[in-house]
């Protein structure tokens, strides 16, 4: 057996059968770069799901990690630490938001945010404002309350029952958004991009008649930005390129640069809703996890990362437009910034297996969506790369192409 085969070997005997993992075996990673046991290289277009932002073994990263690791991991709660007050302050300022909970993924941040919700609604209006509204096709996470606020079968089946007291809306259809909201809504939740559901932006309208649905019915209007925040839309946060402010931000994946760290950030109205012992985590907001959001924070600014998603986001888009208008399997490209997707007429995962075997490493969503996730580092001559191997990958022109 070769070493790889090893190791599939022993997660099949031993794993719970919840993963269909790819057939490669990582070992290290170097800025857009991975490389599997053997030493042989692929250039990354997903990202660990959008996590790795700035690249894989950023110096600063690593430096960071080895220095509070050798000081302080964790603490707990219990006690005070340097780092979660300071990183709670960065994110108000760069968000114009008031307060900060830490977690330790973007699931428990849901949940945080549906709880600290329905504590404000009851504040506001008794134990019948309560109701959550969330849109069709969404992805929330894992958890019964954030599986509960999942607008598609495939998360939610076999683990009924979930949270009552959830209406899902289509996105993009102001109408029915209307008809959901009312006096008893506690939260409308959406994601200003569907991730999972296969990069589909929600409306600047449909978010704007959200707010003001939330504003009239004195709802908390939360966005998950797990997926799409923290810069990869070419913005700090991605409701800043949508020009509507919610009421609670959801963050998570690239916030500590792999380290497990999720927070939802909320207005002052709605954060005053919670008293001291209504939530808590043990492990959330450590020194270590929080000095390393602090980094990422630093880097994505120093290095001008913003601007480089921007201009390489609209490289990468205009490459798979060119795809889409061209070849018969490719229908349309969705998305901005670095989280795009390119709607496919046929299934993807052939197609990333495909590229995987020539060292690329594609995600695929939706079954016939391939998304793309690159960390923020990527340049143009990546993006040609990208594109020139999914060309030969998609082989059939449309006529007259
Ligand atoms: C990944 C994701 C989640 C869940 O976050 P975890 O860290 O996997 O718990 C929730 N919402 C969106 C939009 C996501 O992309």
């Amino acid at each position: 057996m070769t070493r790889f085969e090893e190791i599939v070997e022993l997660e099949r005997r031993s794993l719970l059968e919840t993963y269909n993992r790819y057939p490669v075996a990582l070992a290290r990673g170097k800025g857009v770069f991975l490389f599997d046991l053997d030493g042989r290289r692929y250039l990354d277009f997903v990202a660990g799901l959008g996590v790795n932002a700035v690249g894989h073994a950023h110096p600063r990263i690593v430096k960071t990690i080895r220095d509070q690791a050798a000081k302080l991991i964790h603490v707990s709660n219990l006690y005070y630490h340097e780092y979660q007050g300071r990183l709670a302050e960065k994110l108000c300022g760069l968000s114009g938001l008031q307060r900060v909970f830490f977690s330790n993924s973007g699931t428990e941040a849901i949940e945080g945010s549906i709880k600290l919700a329905r504590l404000a609604g009851h504040r506001i209006g008794g134990e019948a404002k309560c109701q959550l509204v969330a849109l069709e096709g969404s992805y929330h996470g894992r958890t019964f309350g954030a599986m509960s606020l999942t607008g598609q079968d495939k998360y939610r089946k076999g683990f009924e029952p979930l949270l009552e007291a959830v209406k899902f809306v289509p996105r993009n259809e102001v109408q029915a958004l209307h008809a959901a909201v009312d006096d008893n809504t506690a939260a409308i939740v959406l994601e200003p991009i569907f991730g999972e559901g296969g990069i589909h932006e929600c409306s600047p309208e449909f978010l704007r008649q959200s707010r003001a649905a939330a504003d009239r019915h004195r709802a908390a209007l939360i966005f998950d930005e797990i997926q799409c925040g923290l810069g990869r839309t070419g913005t700090i946060f991605a409701f800043q390129s949508f020009g509507v402010t919610p009421d609670i931000v959801v963050i998570a994946k690239p916030i500590a640069a792999g380290l497990p760290l999720g927070a939802f950030l909320a207005r002052e109205e709605f954060a005053s809703a919670i008293a001291i012992g209504q939530h808590g985590t043990t492990f959330g907001g450590g020194p270590l996890a929080c000095r390393v959001a602090l980094e990422y924070l630093a880097i994505v600014e120093e290095e001008k990362l913003l601007e480089n998603v921007s201009r390489v986001g609209a490289y990468l888009e205009q490459g798979l437009k060119q795809i889409a208008e061209r070849y018969a399997a490719a229908k349309e490209v969705r998305g901005r910034g670095l989280i795009l997707g390119l709607q496919l007429e046929v299934p993807a995962r052939p197609l990333v297996e495909q590229a995987l075997a020539r060292g690329l490493l594609f995600n695929s969503t939706q079954d016939t969506v391939l998304r793309f996730l690159p960390p923020f580092l990527l340049e143009e001559k990546h993006v040609d790369t990208g594109i020139r191997v999914l060309k030969k990958l998609l082989g059939k022109k449309r006529r007259g192409s």
